[in-house]
Parts: C-alpha cells; sequence; structure tokens
C-alpha cells in the first residue's frame, strides 16, 4: 500500500480548501469501501480527506422534509426509531447490511456516492424519491437520487463536491412499502434487490415507485412497472404484467455470483412478491 496523507477537517470549507490543494485526494467516510479499495491497489489516493469531523454532516431532522446526513452510519439509520417508524424501507435496507462492525462505520452518504449497482440503500431511497443535497465550493445544489448515478462508480460529482444529505419527502399514513435482497450467503453482496413503495387508495396503489439493484450499470428505477401499477388495484394478472415489465426494464451482467439470465428471472420473482408483502403490510 502506498502511503498517503490524512487529513481531518473539522469544515465543508476546510475540506475544499484540502481537496484543491492536493492533486489526487479523495473524500472517505467510513472507509468501508475505500480501504477495501486502497488495500487491493485499485485506488491510490493522493492524501484522504475524513469526512468524520464534520458535524453538520451527521444530523437527522424530521419536519416539513427529511434530512439524513451523508455521515449518518448504517447502524445510526437503525438506532433512530422515528427514522425507521417513518420511513420502514430504510430499516429493511439496513438490517441485512453485512455485520455490526460494518453497519458501525458505512455510512448513508458513502453507500450513495461509492456508486456500486449492488449498493443496499439505493433501491430503497429510489423507491422513496430521494433527492441529495451537494455542497462544494462554488456553492450547494439539489440532484434527484435517479440522476446522481452515473455508472458503476460514477456519480453526478464534481471533484470537490460534497454529498452532505440526503433528503426525503414527509412520510404518508397510507405508504405500504417493501425491500427484497437475495445473496449467494450472508456478507456478500446483493445478486438482485428489489424495492417498492406506494400508497394504497383503498385497494389502488398510487405513486407506485419500484427500484432495482445489482442488475443495470446503476440502481434504476422500473418506470414501465411503475405506470403499469398506477391507479391499479393488484391481482394475479397485475401481478404476471409487472414481473415481465421488469425483466425488460434491467440489463444485468454475467458474474461470478449469478448468470444474467437467473437476475432477470430473480427480478421478476422480488418485483412481484414484493409489490403483494407491500399490499398486505399491516400499519
Ligand atoms: C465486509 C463488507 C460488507 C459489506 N456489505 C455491504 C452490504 O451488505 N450492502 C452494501 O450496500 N454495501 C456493503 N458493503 C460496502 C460498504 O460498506 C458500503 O457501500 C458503505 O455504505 C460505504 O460507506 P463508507 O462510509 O464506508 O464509504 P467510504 O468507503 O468512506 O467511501 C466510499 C466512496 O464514497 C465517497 N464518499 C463517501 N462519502 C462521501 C460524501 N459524503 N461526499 C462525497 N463522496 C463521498 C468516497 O470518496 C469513496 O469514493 C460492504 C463492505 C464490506 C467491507
Amino acid at each position: 500500500m502506498t502511503p498517503f496523507d490524512y487529513h481531518r477537517p473539522e469544515t465543508l470549507a476546510e475540506a475544499f480548501r484540502i481537496a484543491g490543494a492536493i492533486p489526487g485526494a479523495r473524500y472517505v467516510a467510513g472507509g468501508t469501501d475505500m480501504m477495501v479499495r486502497i488495500r487491493s491497489g485499485r485506488e491510490r489516493p493522493g492524501a484522504l480527506i475524513s469526512l468524520g469531523r464534520i458535524d453538520t454532516l451527521s444530523r437527522i431532522e424530521l419536519g416539513s422534509v427529511t434530512q439524513i446526513g451523508a455521515r449518518t452510519t448504517i447502524g445510526q439509520v437503525l438506532e433512530h426509531p422515528e427514522l425507521t417508524a417513518a420511513y420502514p424501507l430504510l430499516a429493511l435496507a439496513a438490517r441485512p447490511f453485512a455485520s455490526v462492525q460494518v453497519r458501525n462505520l458505512a455510512t448513508v452518504g458513502g453507500n450513495v456516492c461509492n456508486a456500486s449497482p449492488a449498493a443496499d440503500m439505493a433501491p430503497v431511497l429510489l423507491a422513496l424519491d430521494a433527492r441529495v443535497e451537494i455542497e462544494g465550493p462554488q456553492g450547494t445544489r439539489e440532484v434527484p437520487l435517479d440522476a446522481f448515478f452515473k455508472g458503476p462508480g460514477q456519480t453526478d460529482l464534481a471533484p470537490r463536491e460534497v454529498l452532505t444529505s440526503i433528503v426525503l419527502e414527509p412520510p404518508r399514513p397510507e405508504a405500504r412499502s417493501c425491500f427484497l435482497r437475495r445473496s449467494r450467503v450472508g456478507m456478500d453482496i446483493a445478486l438482485t434487490s428489489v424495492a417498492v413503495h406506494f400508497q394504497l387508495a383503498g385497494n389502488r396503489l398510487t405513486r407506485p415507485r419500484v427500484a432495482a439493484g445489482a442488475v443495470a450499470p446503476c440502481p434504476l428505477r422500473l418506470r414501465a412497472v411503475e405506470n403499469l401499477l398506477e391507479g391499479r388495484a393488484v391481482d394475479a394478472a397485475l401481478l404476471d404484467e409487472a414481473a415481465r415489465l421488469a425483466e425488460g426494464e434491467i440489463a444485468p451482467i454475467t458474474d461470478i455470483r449469478a448468470s444474467a439470465s437467473y437476475r432477470r428471472r430473480l427480478t421478476s420473482t422480488l418485483v412481484r412478491r414484493a409489490i403483494t408483502a407491500a399490499c398486505e403490510e399491516s400499519r
């Protein structure tokens, strides 16, 4: 491992200054992705800039909108009863995430900024219509999460920008949701994951959101499935059609974990099961 300097600024302004002064400097939050890449030689940073002392990045606020600071760990999500009661999807993704040790370090912001197609928080945040707040030397901007992902490991962030928080609309009383994930063994990244979120008006679905992970270069929303579900009551024929459309919207690869055709079948099965489970969710 090539030696590198490690900086721990206490403000974003200081972080931007260091990032501008050192070529190849990289931000790090929990380090659970970054350190693996450095140890394997895939990453050789000019320096690491820890976001760990910038307290403004770790707040959780529920108000007219909900703000989840980027440095919030997966463990802190689980330990926040108001947050998980308002958005059960977050807990569904956080609970099976890695191990206690990893959950105590891994941040929500790092999960999103790492831009792995298999990141577990990504489909649930897409299904919740999340936006990301970004701050850089030029100011602050907000981007819908589905426009933030640009490819595997690639995001909309400019070189010195920091993702500061995840922004969610307030929860709705009629909201129903489900997250399903399959991996080969525990502590492995997802083969495929599916998150659904919608409102139930009587027995009809409104504002349906369906997102999938590990089946395309980026985590993605399955918009044809969403359009199909809008305003409809769920029955067997609708589930068959949703499952069929889901297969057509993804572009899975074959790798050491699974074949593309297995991932396609699994996605359609998980879409069917997640919609069914969300409809049956009691509140
Ligand atoms: C054993 C193990 C098990 C794992 N299991 C899972 C799992 O079950 N599910 C899953 O989804 N992931 C898993 N991961 C991957 C990893 O833990 C997560 O992606 C984690 O959320 C990354 O967060 P972090 O804070 O550690 O990111 P870091 O490693 O600190 O950073 C990741 C990337 O994001 C950038 N970054 C981080 N924060 C910001 C920010 N606020 N603004 C701008 N850029 C930023 C960094 O520069 C870096 O490029 C696992 C990793 C390990 C080692």
